[in-house]
Formats: C-alpha cells, sequence, structure tokens
C-alpha cells in the first residue's frame, strides 16, 4: 500500500477503506509516513469530508495509537465530560466536584490550552503546589476516596490524534468535523470512562460558529461512542459570548470557587447544573429533573465545595486560596477598557476576547511558552447590557503593562452596539441523545 495512492483516492473524493485508514495511522505514528504526505491527507479530508464508516474507522485507529487506561481499579460507574473548547470555559472545575460529591467518580484527564481556548490543567496548575502529574496508583487512590481526581493527558494516549492536532494546527485544518470527532472520540475511548457527556460550544468563540455544524458534530460523536458501548449525551452550549466573567487560569478558579460557593453568574452556574445533571442522569441517578435538583443542593449544603477542596488537598494543592480567594497572587498592573460608545451590547466576539487574554500572558501561542497564572480579564458588562461613554467594559489584568494597548484594542474592536434592548443569550441550545 501507498501513502501517495491513498492521498490521491481522498483528493478525489473516494472513500478510504478501514485497511488504508489503519495503514495511515499506523505509519504516522511510526513516522514511516512524513508530515508533508498526513498534510496533504488532512487537507483533502478537510475538502472533501468523510463519510460516516470511515470517520469510525479514523476514530477507532486514532484510540488504538497507543495506551488505553483501564479505571477497572476504581470502583463503580466512572462518567467523564468533554468541552470541545472554548474561551472562559471553566465547567470542569465545577461539574467535576459537584458529580463527585454526589457518589458518582470522577477519573479525568484533561488538556491544556492552546490558542484563544483555555485548558483545565493549567488553571488548576494555577493553584499553588497543585500536581496535576501523579502515579496511575495515587490517582487512582484519591478517585475512590474521594470521588475526583483532574490529571494532564498520560503522555501515550491516543499518539496519533497528539500528532494530528498539532499538525491541524499548522495547517489550517482543525476546524473540519471528521477530524474533530476523531480527536475528541479517540482520547475519550482511549481514557476508559462507561459514560460520557460532551459539551459541543457554538458560537464565535468555538470551532463550530452555527447551530447547523455543532448538531452534525454532536451527533457523530454521540452515535461513535454508543457504537463503541459507552453511554452518551451530548450538550450544544452557547459560545457566542465567553462563558461566565472570568478569563485567564487564577481568574477562572476564584470565578468557580464562586459558583461552588453558590454566588456565580447564572449562566454559568445554569451550564453547569444542566452538565452535572446529565452525567448524574447517565449514572443512573434518577430523572433529569431530580439530577438538577441533586446538584443544587450540592452547591447549597456545600458538599461539592468540600469536594473541590478536598481533591486539591490531595493532589498536593493549597486549599486555603479556595478558602480565601484572595490568597492568589495578583497581576501587578490592571487597566480599564471604557466604553466608546451609548448603546446596549449587542455581540461580543469570544474568540476575539481569548485572544486578549493571551496577549496579557494567560495562554500560549505556542506549545512551550509560558503562562502568567494571573493574566486575563475580568467582564464588567455582556451582552443584553446597557452602557455609557467611558463605562468600563472590562478589566485586564498582567504583569506586562506594554501588551495593554492591544488587548485593549481587541476587546473593544470585539463589541457590537444596538440602539434597542437586546434579549439575553440562551445557553443551552440542545440536547442529542
Ligand atoms: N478539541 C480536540 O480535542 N480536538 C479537536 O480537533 C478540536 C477540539
Amino acid at each position: 500500500m501507498l501513502m501517495y495512492d491513498i492521498i490521491k483516492k481522498k483528493r478525489d473524493n473516494q472513500s478510504l477503506s478501514k485497511e488504508e485508514i489503519d495503514f495511515f495511522v499506523k505509519g504516522y505514528v511510526d513516522k514511516t509516513i512524513p508530515d508533508y504526505q498526513a498534510a496533504a491527507l488532512m487537507m483533502a479530508i478537510f475538502f472533501n469530508g468523510m463519510t460516516d464508516d470511515e470517520t469510525v474507522n479514523l476514530t477507532l485507529a486514532m484510540s488504538k495509537s497507543g495506551d488505553t487506561v483501564d479505571l477497572s481499579g476504581i470502583s463503580g460507574i466512572k462518567v467523564d465530560k468533554h468541552s470541545t473548547g472554548g474561551v472562559g470555559d471553566k465547567t470542569t472545575l465545577i461539574i467535576a466536584p459537584i458529580v463527585a460529591s454526589l457518589g458518582v467518580k470522577v477519573a479525568k484527564m484533561s488538556g491544556r490550552g492552546l490558542g484563544h481556548t483555555g485548558g483545565t490543567i493549567d488553571k488548576l496548575e494555577s493553584i499553588k503546589g497543585f500536581k496535576t502529574t501523579i502515579e496511575k496508583e495515587k490517582f487512582f487512590e484519591i478517585v475512590n476516596k474521594i470521588g475526583v481526581s483532574v490529571i494532564g493527558q498520560s503522555g501515550n494516549l491516543a499518539p496519533a490524534d497528539k500528532m494530528l492536532y498539532a499538525l491541524r494546527d499548522v495547517t489550517a485544518t482543525v476546524d473540519c468535523i471528521p477530524l474533530i470527532v476523531s480527536s475528541i472520540m479517540s482520547k475519550k475511548l482511549a481514557s476508559g470512562s462507561d459514560a460520557i457527556v460532551l459539551d459541543v460550544k457554538c458560537g464565535s468563540g468555538a470551532f463550530m460558529k452555527n447551530l447547523q455544524d455543532a448538531k452534525t458534530l454532536a451527533k457523530s460523536m454521540v452515535n461513535i461512542g454508543k457504537m463503541a458501548g459507552k453511554k452518551m449525551v451530548a450538550l450544544i452550549t452557547d459560545m457566542s459570548v465567553p462563558l461566565g466573567t472570568a478569563i485567564g487560569n487564577s481568574l477562572e478558579i476564584i470565578e468557580a470557587v464562586d459558583i461552588l460557593n453558590g454566588c456565580g453568574d447564572k449562566k454559568l452556574t445554569e451550564v453547569c447544573i444542566e452538565l452535572s445533571a446529565n452525567m448524574l442522569y447517565l449514572s443512573g441517578k434518577g430523572d433529569l429533573e431530580l439530577c438538577k435538583d441533586l446538584a443544587r443542593q450540592s452547591i447549597l449544603d456545600k458538599s461539592a465545595f468540600n469536594t473541590f477542596c478536598l481533591m486539591v488537598e490531595s493532589q498536593g494543592g493549597d486549599s486555603n486560596c479556595l478558602r480565601d480567594t484572595n490568597l492568589f497572587t495578583k497581576s501587578a498592573y490592571r487597566y480599564e477598557v471604557l466604553s466608546k460608545n451609548n448603546g446596549y451590547i449587542k455581540a461580543i466576539n469570544a474568540e476575539k476576547y481569548g485572544m486578549a487574554s493571551l496577549i496579557l500572558g494567560a495562554g500560549r501561542a505556542k506549545k512551550e511558552d509560558d503562562i502568567d497564572y494571573s493574566a486575563g480579564i475580568i467582564m464588567n458588562k455582556t451582552v443584553g447590557d446597557y452602557v455609557k461613554v467611558g463605562e468600563c467594559i472590562a478589566t485586564l489584568h498582567t504583569n506586562q503593562s506594554e501588551r495593554f494597548n492591544e488587548a485593549n484594542k481587541l476587546v473593544l474592536s470585539s463589541i457590537e452596539f444596538s440602539d434597542k434592548k437586546v434579549a439575553e443569550n440562551t445557553v443551552i441550545l440542545d440536547r442529542i441523545v
């Protein structure tokens, strides 16, 4: 079999067989197929798409390309959640402790941020002492004892995805539905949970910019998960504005703590309750309404917050900063973005807010870049709010004051105003089972 023929076949819009897909994935991982041929195939897939069978075969080949995690050492049903990536998305930090406090195990492997989207592992590392790399035995022990542990993805989990994702990132082939499906589901199938709730983000800050594409992506992932014997639900949630009010690592931990203390942003709370309820539902805790009540109760009685503190302590982190969030190191400089317009905020480009936060130091432009944990943005105004000239729209935090100018311009350019009152956006757009 020749890689040349596989590329040519896809270029000519023909379907690839299971053998051809297996040949490509194996050859790319063992480096007998070079980057330039893999990149050509990615671009051919980007333009010509894949059939359902091809997408399933690619996902399965990628999920078997390295280690698979056996979670049988953890008792009870294990439930996972995966977000397709967004701006200000700190839901894992909130829902994992909610679900665990209600007796369902969450053994979660999360990723780092790249580009305009943040990553759970970077956020957790903003807590002093918190370790995201721990031995498998310790990981299992923590999940069995506390119900939840969140660690970084093991080096050899779905290596085909790791390599292809890096290649897609630099060849403009990330936002392609069959490639996103195989990337996400290969990791999920390799990481061993019994049930998976997918949070498919839709809007300006997400890879899927419209509802139609988000539904196609969600349906495809749910089907593949079910075929592999997993219990699956996908929620399509709004990412036309950043989620919550904080963007940036320690700023998002502080917001997560506020939500777990019952006093945070209404919409972020709603998304977290819905996601937690679906995780509890898949784990057999009752119907959706009951599961929503259970999730709300775990916030009210502080059991979710206490579980978060226990998880942080058991992974070496300083939980005092969760009990008193003033203990987080603050950035040296703050800057208020002042409105140049009067009017209602009609839309915010979430991707631009993500880029502004990256410029301030909260993210990485390249994988090896360092992160400034205290950097980021606090949103003072959002869609639907009326703003007067000179009013503060957002507060920028950084240790590099020379970055303010560019971030300020980006935030101002991301906002659309209207003279008329604007309806608030809906946060849960659909549920796919
Ligand atoms: N998240 C992933 O893990 N992979 C993609 O391709 C896109 C988002």
